[in-house]
């Protein structure tokens, strides 16, 4: 597996000038995210694993601009992370990543004030990091919109959706009656997510995005609680690597 055979955008591939050849991890997520699947990755720390669901992540939200596909006002992909030191590194290097293609990333912890990252929010975030408890409290106050009411137009067919062919554009339209701009959720670090005591945040956060979304999950280990999350939020076949 090379870079090029990738066939992702210069831009996109900036982020990785000084790597000889993509991760095992990366050369395996890429082909299935980039095609909308749900996916779980079972991979330490040190892995390569931000950029594996990173550089799909702005691929998707680079798509969805060209289509017109989302209002450019909500985050379009949300990574939820355990901690706050590990979401402040993915969002270092999504904001690295996303500098060349102008995609922006922000990153949304506990334990500071709220004030600097509404701002960000108001001024436009495609890709929102953060943790179970913030993110939680901004989505209740309304800052952060995880979805906005209409109908989805959405990237990638499932069960839930019809497609039917306009020329040569192709329009998912979505039955139950809801917009959802947010459509891709990575979950970091899931099993430790679990261990700390999130399991309701998470689960209130991913209850307000939409069904027809693309779910991606990473795991150092695979126990049942993450297991059952895993059953309930994702489409019924994954991915798993
Ligand atoms: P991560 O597992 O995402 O925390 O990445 C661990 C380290 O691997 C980071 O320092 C990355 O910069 C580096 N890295 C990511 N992708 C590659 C690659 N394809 N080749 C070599 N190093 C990489």
């Amino acid at each position: 597996e090379s870079f090029e055979g990738s066939k992702l955008p210069e831009e996109v591939l900036e982020c990785c000038k000084g790597f000889k050849k993509p991760s095992p991890i990366q050369s395996r997520a890429w082909p299935f995210l980039l095609n909308g699947r749900d996916f779980i990755g079972i991979a330490a720390t040190g892995s390569g694993k931000t950029l594996a669901f990173g550089i799909p992540a702005i691929m998707y939200v680079l798509n969805k601009r060209k289509g017109k596909m989302s209002s450019g006002r909500n985050p379009l992909c949300l990574v939820l992370s355990p901690t706050r030191e590990l979401a402040q590194q993915i969002s270092d290097v999504l904001i690295d990543a996303g500098k060349a293609s102008g995609v922006k990333s922000a990153c949304l912890y506990g334990g500071t004030s709220k004030g600097p990252q509404k701002s960000a929010l108001k001024a436009g975030i495609d890709i929102v990091i953060g943790t179970p408890g913030r993110l939680k409290d901004l989505v209740e106050e309304g800052v952060c919109r995880l979805s906005e009411v209409a109908f989805v137009v959405s990237g990638q067919p499932s069960e839930h959706v019809s497609h039917q062919f306009i020329g040569n554009v192709r329009i998912y339209i979505h039955w139950i009656a809801c917009l959802c701009y947010l459509l891709a959720v990575v979950l970091d670090e899931a099993d430790r997510m679990l261990d700390m005591g999130f399991e309701l945040e998470v689960r209130s956060i991913l209850s307000k995005t939409c069904s027809a979304r693309q779910m991606v999950m990473f795991s150092a280990t695979w126990p049942l609680p993450v297991h059952l999350l895993s059953q309930e939020f994702m489409d019924p076949n994954p991915v798993k690597v």
